[in-house]
């Protein structure tokens, strides 16, 4: 059996699969101290006899094989899990493989493998959420250390917001994740009709983005998920912008298939983490 955590700021999400991947149990508890809801973790994996562990975490996280802090959780506005041992904390728990990586690597591993991305060898997988950040796996390889949510951008000649970001302002992040939307209309986006001008803009950020990772990274497949991506109006505007933007400098594929959403819906995260548990045996 493999087990799988999907670590979110917010909740845990555990999960036992059998060799097929085939999931027979889960349990989602909320974030608190690393005691406390490693404890739960813990009780829960305990039930089973496991061969390997996979987790993709929130972070930032430390990825970088051979560094002093690598699987830790490095600094976090969540201040009782900066600078934790998570990956540590696991393996001295349990002897056994245990593969590591961030919560959206996670999920384009689970598109990649299992989802929409199946028999590609290139995609992207990008979450519009509380954040913006991407998964990139190019020839068969996941490129870990991408932090492609914080690219500078064109502003909308309307948009007279400043961005959230507190390290850019209005990097893509900074004026498109689910928190820009709220602070831009003083509504949260789920409460926004679909007919709003909300994602008119939403789009032409999303469509500038998508620009500059198929010119950088030239995906087969282009997977958006995340809380504001529920907004399906969002995928013909944006692909309706990536088209307008390249101006057919290059072939852009069928973009109904290019652009797509998650096939694994809210699972992507703890399938990846999953794919991750039976690989690192
Ligand atoms: P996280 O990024 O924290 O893992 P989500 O991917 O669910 O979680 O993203 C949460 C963000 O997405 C919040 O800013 C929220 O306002 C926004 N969001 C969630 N659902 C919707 C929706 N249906 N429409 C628009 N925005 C949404
Ligand atoms: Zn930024």
């Amino acid at each position: 059996m493999y087990g799988a955590i999907e670590a979110g700021g917010t909740k845990f999400v555990c999960a036992v699969a059998d060799e097929n991947l085939k999931i027979t149990e889960r349990i989602s508890l909320p974030t608190t101290t690393p005691e406390e809801t490693l404890a739960q973790v813990f009780e829960f994996f305990d039930r089973f006899d496991l061969e390997a562990i996979g987790i993709g975490s929130f972070g930032p996280i430390d990825t970088t094989i051979g560094s002093p802090t690598y699987g830790h959780i490095l600094s976090t506005p969540k201040l009782a899990w900066a600078n934790y041992d998570f990956l540590g904390a696991v393996k001295s728990r349990y002897n056994i493989p245990v593969g590591w990586t961030t919560d959206v690597n996670g999920s384009a591993l689970g598109e990649y493998g299992l989802g929409a991305g199946k028999g590609l060898d290139s995609i992207l997988y990008l979450t519009v959420g509380t954040g913006i950040g991407g998964g990139a796996i190019i020839d068969g390889k996941l490129r870990e250390g991408l932090e492609m949510g914080h690219i500078l951008l064109k502003k909308h000649a309307l948009d007279d917001f400043s961005g959230t970001c507190p390290y850019h302002g209005g990097c893509l992040e900074g004026l498109a994740a689910g928190p820009a939307i709220g602070e831009r209309y003083g509504i949260k986006g789920a409460e926004l009709g679909p007919e709003h001008e909300a994602w008119d803009m939403e789009a032409y950020y999303l469509g500038q983005a998508l620009m500059n990772y198929v010119l950088t990274l030239n995906p087969q497949r282009i997977i958006l998920g995340g809380g504001v991506m529920k907004q399906s109006q969002l995928f013909p505007k944006v692909r309706h912008e990536l088209e307008l933007l390249m101006q057919g400098y290059i072939n852009l594929p069928d973009l109904n298939t290019f652009v797509v959403p998650p096939a694994l819906g809210d699972d992507a995260g703890i399938t990846g983490a999953l794919l991750l548990a039976k690989n690192s045996k």
